[in-house]
């Protein structure tokens, strides 16, 4: 984790002054809520809009932390449009920038953008533009790279800041720049530089996801001496969280019965784990007569857009989409998000499911669990340095039979939460109780001997041939050591599971030229089975129990915290509030 330690000094950011904020007049209060009409055609702020808006034209830095689709851009285009001068705005993808854009002249605000594939006269025009008192923009869209490579954009800016041109900077996606966020962007480390150039420019940074350890770690980054940090609620009382099992690889039926039953005429979205899961989960569903299409990086833009545009007008019914189906969707009505596959973090699996109902009406987020995913995903963040320890996280959100989906994501985002705010509206509140605890030391003992016997033989097993050699399948020699299993598959993997995201297993990589395996190999505390007092307790849903004889497994009272998934119960006391002020030390 980032170092907590900072010598920045602590700003006190407290409710009064929110409130301040929130309702005070300022100078240019009535321009504002004039434009707001005029220029926007929205006829009332949305909660915190009023306040980041207003610290910003203070001259504050600010970072405003808000689910995607409440509207943080409008705290920098409002802003802008009310400003001497232009707003320099770092965007990450040319394609939302590219939204932005056309939404703007849709409402007649001069903005332009410099990129890549900006033309020598675009380009000229507008970084003579920059330094012309008349402002013939008011927002200029930048991508990082161009910051980081250009330094005759950097010396213009310089320019336009010495001429009291450069009214702000708002940084989009901020949670970029830190490799703890869910979307590190290198680039975007070098931001740092606009700050210590231009000091006297008020800077928001703008993102849907963010703890506070990444806040601390975009802060340090981008030189930003002591920000407010507004945070909107980040509960979506109207999701309704639950995970299934995928009892075998395919979900599809199940899939496709929901969609055809329970959101008969309704609009949703299937996440899959890679453009071929997208193509040929979306002819399933085709051939199970229901309207889907496949969205994903690899398709033509125009065949993007079509998709995107036959969706959002209901010609069909549902995107089978990997990730890239994401930013820039606008679309209010989305009654279901169904994930084929786990995600790679529960910052992603946030900001996924919550395209789900904006409209404020209720819609249902689903998991589809399954084993041999875990270990797809894991191969393919090998690369990133946090990239297992997030998707750890997200399995033990998948896992977990006791505590309140929201509340994992709350912990995980670091919010204070209360219990009773999710209402029954995830699985876990809605049929609590309905899991046992198991003493599982002896299964444990057996599947690490499998393990175990195979590397001593020089062998390498994958999870998959762990399952089949303890359930008495596969080669023989494999579980020479031990007794066939009694359990069920899923009861198999899920302890596997368990003993993975409990040290007790750690992955094993393996580079081929063409693909990355994974292996199971012993963890830390492998080692402690060894010693005949250790014991292992896990929670299991008992749906998973029903197809073995439940006497198999003793149930044992533990004490609370033995088999608690990750993460600390917040003190009950204190109680999440409506709107949360956060400052940044
Ligand atoms: P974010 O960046 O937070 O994901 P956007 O800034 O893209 O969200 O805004 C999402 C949608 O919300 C846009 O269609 C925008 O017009 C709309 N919106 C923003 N502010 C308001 C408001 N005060 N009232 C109604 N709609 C709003
Ligand atoms: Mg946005
Ligand atoms: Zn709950």
């Amino acid at each position: 984790q980032p170092s907590g330690s900072s010598k920045l000094s602590k700003p006190s950011f407290s409710k009064q002054d929110l409130q301040h904020y929130e309702e005070s007049d300022f100078s240019w209060s009535k321009e504002v809520q004039a434009k707001l009409c005029s220029v926007f055609q929205l006829s009332k702020f949305r909660p915190l809009q009023r306040a980041a808006i207003n610290l910003s034209m203070s001259g504050k830095d600010l970072f405003l932390v808000m689910p995607t689709g409440r509207g943080k851009s409008l705290c920098y285009q409002l802003p802008a449009l009310c400003s001497n001068g232009f707003t320099l705005v770092i965007a990450p993808l040319v394609s939302l920038m590219e939204d932005q854009l056309m939404y703007l002249k849709s409402v007649n605000v001069p903005a332009v953008t410099l990129n890549a594939s900006s033309t020598k006269e675009d380009s000229k025009r507008i970084l003579a533009g920059m330094i012309d008192k008349n402002s013939p923009f008011k927002l200029l869209y930048v991508t990082p790279e161009k910051i980081a490579k250009s330094k005759l954009l950097m010396s213009k800016l310089e320019k336009a800041y010495n001429m009291g041109l450069l009214a702000r900077i708002a940084v989009d996606e901020v949670h970029c720049c830190s490799q703890w966020g869910h979307d590190f962007r290198p680039d975007y480390k070098l931001l740092g530089i606009l700050k210590r150039q231009l000091p006297k420019v008020p800077l928001v940074g703008l993102t849907a996801t963010a703890t506070s350890n990444v806040l601390k770690d975009c802060q340090k980054i981008l030189c930003v001496q002591e920000p407010v940090t507004l945070t909107a609620p980040f509960n979506r009382p109207n999701l309704y969280y639950e995970v299934r099992f995928k009892d075998n690889e395919d979900c599809t039926d199940q899939i496709a019965q929901l969609i055809r039953e329970r959101y008969k005429n309704q609009s949703g979205i299937v996440y899959v784990f890679s453009q071929k899961d997208a193509e040929v989960v979306a002819t399933d569903l085709q051939k199970r007569n229901i309207l889907a299409q496949p969205y994903h990086a690899n398709m033509e833009p125009s065949d993007k857009s079509q998709v995107h545009q036959q969706w959002a007008s209901k010609k069909i019914q549902v995107v089978v989409a990997t990730v890239a189906f994401g930013m820039g969707i606008d679309k209010a009505d989305v009654r279901f998000v169904i994930h084929h596959t786990i995600s790679k973090s529960i910052e992603n699996y946030y900001q996924e499911s919550g395209r789900a109902g904006r409209d404020d009406g209720s819609a249902d987020c689903i998991v589809f669990f399954g084993f041999g995913d875990i270990f797809r995903i894991s191969t393919m963040v090998v690369m990133e340095n946090t990239g297992q320890q997030k998707l750890q996280n997200m399995v033990a959100y998948c896992q977990n039979v006791d505590r309140c989906r929201r509340a994992m994501m709350a912990i995980h985002f670091d919010e204070v939460w209360n219990d009773e705010e999710c209402n029954q509206m995830c699985d876990v509140c809605r049929h609590g109780n309905d899991y046992i605890t198991m003493d599982i030391t002896k299964y444990a003992r057996d599947v690490v001997t499998i393990v175990e016997a195979a590397s001593s033989v020089d062998e390498k097993l994958t999870p998959l041939k762990v399952c089949d050699a303890w359930l008495g399948k596969g080669p023989a020699k494999h579980r020479k050591m031990i007794k066939v299993t009694s359990l069920s598959r899923l009861e198999v993997e899920s302890i596997i599971i368990h003993l993975l995201l409990h040290g007790y297993f750690s992955e094993d990589f393996s580079f081929t030229p063409y693909t990355t395996h994974f292996y199971l190999k012993l963890g830390r505390k492998a080692a402690l089975l060894k010693n005949s007092n250790h014991s292992i307790t896990m929670k299991m849903r008992r749906r998973v129990m029903s197809h073995t004889t439940v006497k198999k497994v003793s149930e044992s009272p533990v004490e609370k915290s033995s088999a608690k998934v990750q993460g600390k119960r917040p003190a009950d006391d204190k109680k999440s509030v409506a709107k949360k002020v956060k400052t940044l030390p």
